[in-house]
């Protein structure tokens, strides 16, 4: 059987390679942080990673991950309810609920699997989802999974928001669903105009937090910070992944309740390995940090504040951004993959997208901003896009 199936696995390959959609992986052989090493010994400052409170390499949660393996060893060996459960699981799920301002939070080993479980114990045929079209993969493959009626709306559009809200009448409970911060623009969700529609139409919300928290409202609380809707939604699912240190880990935060029922009925947290003792720990230790100072977070919308001013001036057309991401766009695919190569010469790493990622003639390059780039770091950036950026006609030399 083998051999054919491998013929069609290196059909569909070569297609994916024809399309020019063949993902390549850059080997980093440095900690991830704003200055990398990537195979090769080539030394490049990184603007396309998540870590945007520069946590990832941080010497603090280093020191308490470590410390975590000698006090509770390496791993757990268990799903949470057998005998995966230790006082720092516990700890980090208390600490994550008071950051965001939530009653009760549960945690898995990624948001994809904390979006992949959330759905489906809650929500049945007579229910209703009614979700963003932008959402990420995991939500729409956790939507997958769950027998509701599903409805969608165009990215950020209220008015199709009300629309699908009123149709979703017929279903008994209707809950609508987005990601905080879309990753290819970096625009926020309109929670508030969303939050009144869900009042109007009686509905609750579920946000996505990933790229939103840590970065986004004064204190990077996240969307409802901004918004002035601390403990007002319903459901957050967050990652561990990005802001908050960059290893891995996902959370369900909200209502106390459906905190209850996910801890009986969620099958990735039922079923899958709990996270280790080092990665509570590390997360622990950085709630703790950002309970004490929003030191980074300032920095952060400082950077970013100062990238995207530098870079319009420069004669960037860059999409307003309420995030880290900073989309620079050059409307053409071709010119996106080669400004990210002879940006790539230049030591800057960034990368360039293009449909199907993005919309038809939307191709972009898209920044990351990080509280651990320094403004040396960030002036070189500048630098290198404008020298570039009139090499290829991009700006007016
Ligand atoms: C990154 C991301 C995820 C996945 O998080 P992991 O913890 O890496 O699995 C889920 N949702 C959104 C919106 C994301 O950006």
């Amino acid at each position: 059987m083998y051999k054919d199936f491998q013929a069609h696995l290196k059909s569909e390959i070569k297609s994916i390679k024809d399309a020019g959609l063949y993902k390549d992986e850059r080997i980093i052989t440095s900690p991830q942080r704003a200055d990398i090493t990537v195979k090769g010994g080539k030394k490049v400052l990184n603007f396309c990673a998540n870590n945007y409170l520069g946590l990832s390499d941080n010497p603090r949660l280093i020191k308490a991950a470590k410390a975590a393996m000698d006090k509770r060893g390496y791993g757990m060996s268990s799903v949470r309810f057998i005998c995966g459960t230790g006082d720092l699981q516990k700890e980090l799920e208390k600490k994550i609920a008071e950051f965001f301002g939530t009653e009760d939070a549960i945690l898995y080993t990624s948001c994809f699997d904390a979006n992949g479980g959330v759905f489906e114990p809650l929500f049945t045929e007579e229910d209703a989802i009614i979700s963003d079209s932008l959402n990420h993969a995991s939500i729409i493959d956790g939507v997958r999974l769950c027998k509701a009626v599903r409805y969608r709306y165009a990215n950020a559009d209220m008015n199709e928001l009300e629309n699908c809200l009123k149709q979703a009448q017929k279903q008994r409970y209707r809950i609508i669903v987005s990601d905080g911060v879309f990753s290819m623009d970096g625009n926020v969700t309109p929670l508030d105009q969303m939050y009144k529609l869900a009042q109007k139409y009686n509905a609750m919300i579920m946000v996505d937090e990933s790229h939103s928290a840590g970065v986004v409202g004064k204190t990077g609380r996240g969307t409802t910070e901004l918004h002035h809707l601390r403990g007002k939604v319903e459901i957050l699912t967050g990652t561990l992944g990005k802001s908050f240190g960059g290893a891995v880990g996902g959370f369900v935060t909200g209502k106390k309740e459906i905190v209850e029922i996910l801890r009986q009925r969620s099958r990735p947290y039922l079923f899958s390995n709990s996270i280790p003792p080092m990665v509570a720990a590390a997360g622990i230790e950085m709630f703790n940090m950002m309970s004490r100072t929003n030191k980074l977070q300032d920095k952060l919308h400082a950077n970013t504040k100062y990238f995207v001013e530098k870079m319009k001036k420069a004669g960037f057309d860059i999409k307003p951004t309420q995030s880290a991401i900073c989309a620079i766009m050059l409307y053409d695919a071709k010119l996106s993959q080669q400004m990210a190569a002879k940006l790539l010469d230049e030591g800057i790493y960034v990368v360039g997208f293009y449909y199907p990622v993005v919309p038809k003639d939307l191709a972009r390059i898209r920044v990351q901003v990080s509280a651990g780039h320094s403004k040396a770091q960030l002036d070189r950036a500048i630098t290198a896009f404008t020298k570039i950026g009139k090499e290829l006609g991009i700006l007016k030399k």
